[in-house]
């Protein structure tokens, strides 16, 4: 892929959790020059600012479940709408439900903006381990795996120095309930997206975007 010009376009990253949608869209963005729109990234730093939101849906994210629709979809209408998404943008663990999905449709239509997807396929053996192996940066949200990536400096992030942490959620038996979640509120969106027309791209674990990536 190369820098996005043409059409606006929402690239759907599409996956299970553990699938690595977070390190794909940063290698996309740095390709693709689209702004990176993450659900969960929001989500956390409403928790970690503990206002009203983050009170609300902290518990909720914690036990590995899903928030409610409402409360996501109004947050990605409201990002949508700023002036560096007009040529498109990334969006990474969004939508999650069959309700999501239609709300997307309706403002992606509005705006005429092309959807794609691309569904990251894993080895769901291989995702509880990742994901316990798995550390960020709470500063620069850098992603770390111990296992493939580690920092050079255990425990600190290569960018800034900051202490790197575990996210709460990546404990093995919240980690089983948000594949469950996946399993039964998610995936089946693959049906909508074919339905709906959507451009769809299957890819393994560690596809290459661009020579930059
Ligand atoms: P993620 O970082 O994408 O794995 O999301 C972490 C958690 O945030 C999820 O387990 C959910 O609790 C919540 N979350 C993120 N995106 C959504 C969404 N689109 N709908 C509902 N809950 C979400």
């Amino acid at each position: 892929m190369a820098a996005h010009s043409g059409p606006a376009q929402a690239v759907i990253l599409f996956g299970p959790p553990g699938s690595g949608k977070g390190t794909q869209a940063v290698l996309l963005r740095a390709c693709l020059n689209l702004p990176h729109i993450s659900t969960g990234d929001m989500l956390r730093r409403h928790i970690d600012l503990g206002d009203d939101i983050g009170t609300d849906v902290r518990a909720i994210v914690k036990a590995g479940k899903l928030v409610p629709g409402d409360l996501v979809n109004r947050m990605v209408e409201r990002r949508i709408a700023e002036p560096d998404c007009e040529r498109g943008f990334i969006l990474d663990g969004y939508p999650r439900t069959l309700e999501q999905a239609e709300v997307l449709d309706k403002l992606l239509k509005a705006r005429g903006i092309a959807p794609v997807v691309i569904h990251l396929k894993v080895d769901y053996n291989k995702i509880i381990s990742r994901l316990a192996g798995r550390r960020q940066c709470p500063v620069c949200g850098t992603l770390y795996s111990l296992a493939t990536n580690p920092p050079r400096i255990e425990n600190f992030c290569d960018k800034d120095g900051a202490r790197l942490i575990a996210r709460e959620d990546d404990a093995e038996p919240v980690v089983r309930k948000r594949l469950e979640e996946y399993e039964i509120q998610t995936r089946p969106l693959l049906d909508f997206f074919s339905r709906s027309n959507y451009p769809s791209h299957d890819v393994g674990t560690s596809p290459r975007w661009c020579k930059k990536a």
